[in-house]
């Protein structure tokens, strides 16, 4: 455990594949995904506690109607004797893991310490939506596309993970330069294994970048009105994981003073109103884990810190923080289910106006709501603190694709990511030049 003491330390200086080397990686070979009906919340409550027997992994949380979970092979004789009221979803997570193909177990992870060590390339095209990437390749891409269009953008350095990872940030702007209105503010990849977030966040920055260049009237308009603020990867080392670990993983990679388990929920480590009881868990093994303290993993200390100063220079116009999965656009709160934020009517006009978007593309549907009553309570999450303590005008959270109905959860094929951002940069045409 003393070593453990050592490791922030250490961690610039070494590449986290020998950090991380004791573990295993996980393929989910054998694996069967279940949708399980647990007709209300009472129910929902006594099937969660049954399979927590089970090696499995849990995919949702709001569990009035039904329960998401991959079972290892070994517990699938188990589950059955259980006789709930089920259906398969995956017949075999890790076949669609290998489909998906951006999952390389026990790969290589080294990455780079300073953005100072990446060199530009070749501006980017349209054939990176059609696969998944690493995330030194997103890396890369950043630095791409910055030095493609210098004029109106730069890179920022937000801080760094628990393992060393740079939290990166692009900065654009339109004709009156940098830092002269509001921000629009986007965070993808806080849950690890939520990587259609990265993929889409992405897509809509190059349209921006790409249309700008074109002289697009809206999106002109648009640049010149905001800066704009994009952080792919807000969780780069439990993203890293999820590329050479395991690919279900969803938290950070902080280590624990006193538990083998790794990893803090940063969406529950956000600090406001955190202590509140019955939204995130205080067990280090728990998906939910809140962390020992509010705000203490690295990435939630530098984001909070970059988040104030946007708040405080011109302030945040819209916030967005992008998951996956169950096509949902909410509102805060997550702490309680009984608050309103004070201009509802406003935003969830706007939501329905992006829904009503998206819908138009190919008949997509997604839900506006808000956290709590919609989704379940949450607490220390990001867009309760950008509400409340950020200021901001318009703070949501966007649960991406699948809706769930049937559907692959977490793992999304590749061939699906380009229709998915095409949908969202539709509710973002209508979003950006209305709000
Ligand atoms: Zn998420």
């Amino acid at each position: 455990m003393k070593l453990f003491a050592f490791l922030p330390f250490l961690a610039p200086l070494v590449s986290a594949a020998a950090i991380s080397s004791a573990e295993k990686p996980i393929t989910y070979d054998g694996y069967k995904v279940f949708r399980i009906d647990t007709h209300g919340r009472a129910r929902g409550a006594v099937i969660e506690k049954m399979l927590q027997g089970l090696k499995a992994v849990q995919y949702n949380y709001d569990t009035d109607t039904n329960i998401e979970i991959a079972v290892a092979p070994e517990d699938l004789g188990k589950f059955e004797r259980m006789r709930l009221d089920f259906e398969v979803l995956d017949e075999d997570l890790g076949a669609s893991i290998r489909a998906e193909g951006g999952f390389h177990p026990g790969g290589e992870q080294r990455f780079a310490s300073s953005l100072n060590q990446l060199r530009p390339g070749a501006f980017p095209d349209e054939s990176w939506f059609r696969a998944y990437h690493s995330f030194n390749d997103h890396q890369q891409w950043l630095v791409d596309i910055q030095a493609g269009f210098p004029e109106n953008s730069e890179l920022i350095e937000v801080g760094k993970s628990f393992e060393g990872r740079i939290i990166t940030a692009l900065h654009l702007w339109g004709k009156d330069g940098k830092d002269a209105h509001k921000a629009v503010y986007w965070h993808g990849t806080v849950h690890a294994r939520e990587w259609i977030s990265t993929m889409v966040v992405e897509y809509n920055t190059y349209q921006i970048i790409t249309n700008y260049l074109k002289n697009d009237t809206t999106i002109t308009k648009v640049l010149d009105s905001y800066d704009f603020y994009i952080l792919p990867v807000v969780n780069p080392d439990g993203f890293a994981h999820t590329q050479t670990g395991d690919r279900l993983w969803r938290k950070n990679r902080l280590k624990h003073p006193s538990s083998s388990c790794i990893g803090t929920d940063m969406n529950r480590n956000w600090p406001y109103k955190w202590e509140t009881t019955g939204g995130s868990s205080t067990s280090p093994c728990s998906e939910t884990f809140r962390g020992l303290s509010a705000g203490n993993t690295d990435e939630i200390t530098a984001l909070v810190k970059f988040s104030e100063k946007l708040a405080a220079k011109n302030g945040i116009k819209s916030y967005i923080d992008w998951h996956s999965f169950s096509q949902l656009i909410l509102l805060p709160y997550g702490y309680s289910c009984n608050e309103h934020v004070p201009n509802y009517e406003r935003q969830m006009e706007l939501a329905r106006g992006v829904a009503s978007a998206i819908k138009q593309v190919r008949k997509t549907t997604f839900t506006p709501g808000e956290t709590c009553p919609d989704l379940y309570k949450a607490v220390g999450g990001s867009t309760d603190w950008m509400q409340d303590v950020g200021k901001a005008e318009i703070s949501w959270c966007i649960e991406l694709h699948p809706s769930g109905g049937g559907a692959n959860g977490f793992i999304l094929p590749a061939s699906q990511i380009e229709p998915a951002a095409k949908d969202l940069w539709a509710g973002m045409l209508y979003l950006l030049p209305t709000m």
